[in-house]
């Protein structure tokens, strides 16, 4: 059976293409990315690590970010989304139809929506794994200043980091937190002249050299009491005081499935054009693993919603033809 599209990720990106593209009657089949394997997150993606997500609209009070992604699945599955809780291991997008592979099994489609996300670098501290996993990520530990920033109002917190993207977090919290220890793991920054300078001149913002964070307390309690810290110089120990960390080492967009048939821009996320059009004819990407600069679950939404809009568009105006062309004007 040849599908007439196939989604690859089940965030917020996936789950708002799935909603659109069933509704349209497009009937999607969705893999939802399973139990996640390696470093890749499983069903629900991203938000499945957070607590409260008070930035998502209709939600004038917050929403946990597990709750709001169980909302988004059974909202595609009222609408007739097929999901398989599997992740995709092999894919050839060479011609159509599509084909995709879970091992051994193989599914085709006319049109293939790319929804895998990105992923944040962790340190790899055991701390980094999610609440119910033991660790302090969600309460306390953090990969994304602008949603979890506000959380910490008043208090003391550090980055983790030493580019532009620690850089840009740290100078954000300052305007919540009373004061931002950046922490970077040699003397100099690899963060550019002018993200430097900004950061150099915030007198919030403190910067503690050759370091790197041994440990984070306290997991037994549930939150961040405090940081072990170690000179990567000298080896010594010592304790930093703060009720939050940033990690802001960098991100990886989830793109590997697709190395050699999409093409990726020059930060190595999938190329795209008129929003979510990428490369190759019929297959669409949406959602941070094309989006190297908001990376906010509405703006995933936004292009999960333009890439079933487009999707449907082409199965339209191709009709039920078995001859599936590629038109010159992609
Ligand atoms: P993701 O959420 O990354 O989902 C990708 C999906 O693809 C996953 O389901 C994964 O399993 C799947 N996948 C990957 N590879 C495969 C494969 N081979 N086969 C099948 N499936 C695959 N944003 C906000 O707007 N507000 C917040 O408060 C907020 N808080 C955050 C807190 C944390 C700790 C983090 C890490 C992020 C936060 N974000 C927040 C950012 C937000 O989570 C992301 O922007 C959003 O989740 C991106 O959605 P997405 O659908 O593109 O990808
Ligand atoms: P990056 O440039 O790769 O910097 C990563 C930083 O994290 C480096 O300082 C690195 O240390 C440190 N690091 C890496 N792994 C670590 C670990 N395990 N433990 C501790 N520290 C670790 O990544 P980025 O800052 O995310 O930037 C990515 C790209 O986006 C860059 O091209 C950047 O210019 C761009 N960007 C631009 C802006 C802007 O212009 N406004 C904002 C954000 C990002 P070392 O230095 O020792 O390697």
């Amino acid at each position: 059976m040849v599908h007439k599209t196939i989604i690859i990720g089940s965030g917020p990106a996936g789950y708002t293409a799935a909603i659109y593209a069933a509704r349209a009657n497009v009937q999607p089949l969705m893999f939802d990315g399973g139990v996640g394997r390696q470093e890749l997150l499983g069903a629900g993606g991203q938000l499945m690590l957070t607590t409260d997500v008070e930035n998502y609209p209709g939600f004038e009070d917050g929403i946990q970010g597990p709750e709001l992604m169980q909302i988004m699945r059974k909202q595609a599955e009222r609408f007739g989304t097929e999901i398989i809780a599997e992740m995709i291991t092999k894919v050839d997008l060479s011609q159509r139809p599509f084909r995709v592979w879970v091992e051994e099994e193989m599914y085709e489609a006319r049109t293939i929506i790319v929804a895998t996300g990105a992923s944040a670098k962790w340190i790899g501290l055991p701390e980094e794994r999610s609440v119910r996993d033991g660790g302090l990520n969600g309460a306390g530990i953090s990969a994304c200043a602008t949603c979890d920033g506000f959380f910490f109002r008043g208090k003391e917190i550090a980055v983790v980091g030493g580019g532009d993207t620690a850089m840009e977090e740290a100078n954000y919290l300052t305007r919540h937190a009373s004061r931002v220890h950046v922490i970077h793991r040699r003397d100099t920054l690899r963060a550019s002249k002018i993200m430097q300078e900004r950061a150099f001149k915030n007198p919030k913002i403190n910067f503690i050299w050759n370091s790197a964070v041994e440990k984070v307390h306290d997991p037994a309690q549930k939150k961040v009491t405090g940081l072990t810290l170690k000179n990567t110089v000298t080896g010594e120990l010592s304790e930093l005081d703060v009720q939050g960390m940033f990690v802001a080492i960098g991100h990886k967009p989830n793109t590997e499935l697709f190395i050699g048939q999409l093409e990726f821009d020059e930060n190595g996320y999938v190329k795209t054009r008129h929003n979510v059009r990428t490369t190759v004819y019929g297959v669409f990407a949406a959602g941070d693993v094309q989006d190297h600069e908001y990376r906010q679950a509405i703006t995933a939404a936004g292009s999960g919603c333009i890439a079933a809009i487009e999707a449907e568009r082409l199965l339209e105006a191709e009709g039920d033809t078995d001859i599936l062309e590629t038109p010159t004007n992609w």
